[in-house]
């Protein structure tokens, strides 16, 4: 539907299980540098997490020094979540396919180019709100 092979999204599943390990390490490690003990408390549980629920734990800490790592890994989490459910691919807004060439730049992608650039034109900014 998307026109993604099961071969191409298992590559990008892939490509985007390592980025949220290596983002899930370096917030872990910034948990630890803080010193803070409620955060070392939350750095354990960081990589127990099941797959979906680390970027929305950590937002709602509202972790200041891994801010940035946060709001990746929940776009990373987002894009896990819409290959299990099948609509790796297809723009949330009109249903098109996202784009190949687009995904390979950004695998995070939710939006085909033309819906982001309407709602960047929009809103005047990138639009980082996981949505499902
Ligand atoms: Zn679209």
């Amino acid at each position: 539907m998307a026109g993604l092979s099961q071969q191409e999204i298992a590559r990008f599943q892939n490509l985007l299980g390592q980025r949220r390990e290596a983002l899930i390490d370096a917030i872990h490690a910034a948990l630890v540098k803080s010193g803070d003990e409620s955060f070392i408390e939350l750095a354990g549980r960081v990589h127990d997490a099941a797959e979906e629920s680390v970027a929305e734990l950590l937002m709602a800490m509202n972790i200041s020094s891994s801010k940035r790592e946060t709001a990746e890994l929940a776009d990373v989490e987002a894009a896990l979540a819409r290959i299990r459910n099948g609509v790796y691919g297809v723009c949330s807004d009109c249903g098109g396919p996202v784009g190949r060439d687009r995904l390979h730049v950004y695998p995070t992608a939710k939006r085909c180019i033309d819906c982001q650039s309407r709602r960047e034109n929009m809103r005047g900014g990138r639009d980082s709100t996981p949505s499902l």
